[in-house]
């Protein structure tokens, strides 16, 4: 694994917490030593490091349970957008929040009826007195009621194709005529549908050209890519599943220590695949190809461990037994199949894999 030189001042402030301290919290303590987006440059609240510390922010936060998806999301989807497709004045006025941890932001791409099919959307912006009203409905977000901005497409024309006419929006969540519900998830914490209703967005608050925005979309969705939550995700679960052998040795025999060694070894090697794909990254710029098989990857070995709760310890009698740890494998196999789906559905990656000419013949 890449090793970053901030992996132990983040750890040292992640574990000073006191206890019971919650995500934001961590973000905020993480803000304030300029190590909650420390790939940012200075003059926007980071320390202006590199993606691999980035990469242990995110490491540290997912194995400690906080919300890592959320990290990923601000830092990673909104504020690597505005970093790169934004004006310096939309840069000085939303990173320096984004990056002291208190500023958290949702990605508002997806539709009920347009998510691997971004270009499918109906949320529309229309010129207003001073600026743009914005109709529509986003969903799937995770932790919007956290957020307090959001990066919204919106359709502005009619371009001469369907992914022209696409422009990018970072919305105050707080404005009027937006409404942000609760929907509820198989796994507890609920989705977000985020509803504007004639919303009034200034005109500074487009990010990237007017009707160019899928390029900005794709980018910002594009940021998440290396697959580091998923892996966070599936050692969370692999824990649960060290400590139910342990609390029940009768089940703990050579086939099932061997089998969570095979699952050990598929999240690092996976995570090396990620650590690749970040190296590789020309700054924020991630190669399509490597990046769609690092998350692929990364899904993969995840979801084996969650297949591998199912199947080996959530059906002994004697587990059940222990609420605390069939609460916790359960969530791995609540949330395992997202990861086919979230950010790029499997399909999707398996096709950009298959199209590049080495990689894909494999
Ligand atoms: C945990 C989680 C968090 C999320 N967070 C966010 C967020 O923060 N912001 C946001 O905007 N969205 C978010 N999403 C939504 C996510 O981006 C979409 O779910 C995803 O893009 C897939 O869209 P869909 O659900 O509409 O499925 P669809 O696009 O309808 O896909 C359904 C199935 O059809 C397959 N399919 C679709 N098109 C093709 C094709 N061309 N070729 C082959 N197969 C195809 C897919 O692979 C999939 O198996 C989140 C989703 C999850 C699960």
């Amino acid at each position: 694994m890449i090793r970053s030189t901030v992996e132990d001042e983040v750890a040292r402030i992640l574990d000073g917490l006191p206890p019971g301290a919650g995500a934001r919290q961590a973000f905020a303590a993480l803000g304030e030593a300029r190590l909650f987006a420390p790939h940012y440059p200075e003059e926007y609240g980071g320390r202006g490091g590199t993606l691999a510390d980035y990469a242990a922010v995110a490491d540290a936060l997912g194995d400690r349970g906080f919300a890592d998806e959320v990290h990923l999301v601000t830092v990673q989807g909104v504020g690597c957008a505005v970093l790169y497709f934004g004006t310096e004045q939309q840069r000085r006025r939303w990173l320096p929040g984004i990056a002291s941890g208190r500023t958290l932001a949702s990605l508002l791409l997806s539709e009920v009826d347009a998510g691997s099919d971004a270009a499918a959307i109906t949320t529309s912006a229309r010129e207003g007195a001073a600026g743009w009203i914005l109709n529509g409905r986003k969903c799937w977000s995770l932790h919007a009621d956290w957020s307090s901005i959001g990066l919204c497409s919106a359709r502005t024309s009619k371009g001469p194709n369907r992914y022209s006419g696409i422009t990018l929006f970072v919305v105050d969540l707080t404005s009027p005529g937006i409404t942000v519900a609760e929907r509820p998830r198989l796994l507890g914490e609920p989705y977000f549908t985020v509803s504007f209703d004639e919303v009034a967005v200034p005109d500074d608050a487009m990010v990237g050209p007017l009707g160019g925005g899928f390029r900005v979309l794709t980018s910002a969705a594009g940021y998440e890519r290396a697959g580091l939550d998923y892996l966070s995700r599936g050692r969370v679960w692999l824990r649960a599943a060290e400590e139910t052998l342990v609390a029940f040795p009768q089940l703990c025999d050579e086939r099932r220590r061997a089998g969570l060694v095979r699952l050990e070894y598929g999240l690092q090697a996976a995570h090396e695949l990620a650590d690749a794909t970040i190296a590789g990254a020309d700054d924020f710029e991630f190669d399509y190809v490597s990046s769609a098989y690092s998350k692929y990857t990364c899904g993969e070995a995840a979801q084996a461990v969650a297949r591998w709760v199912a199947e080996e310890l959530l059906p002994e009698p004697v587990v059940q037994t222990r609420g605390d740890l069939v609460r916790r494998l359960r969530a791995a196999v609540a949330e395992g199949p997202e990861l086919s789906i979230s950010g790029n559905a499997v399909d999707l990656l398996l096709d950009t894999i298959s199209l590049d000419p080495s990689l894909g013949e494999v």
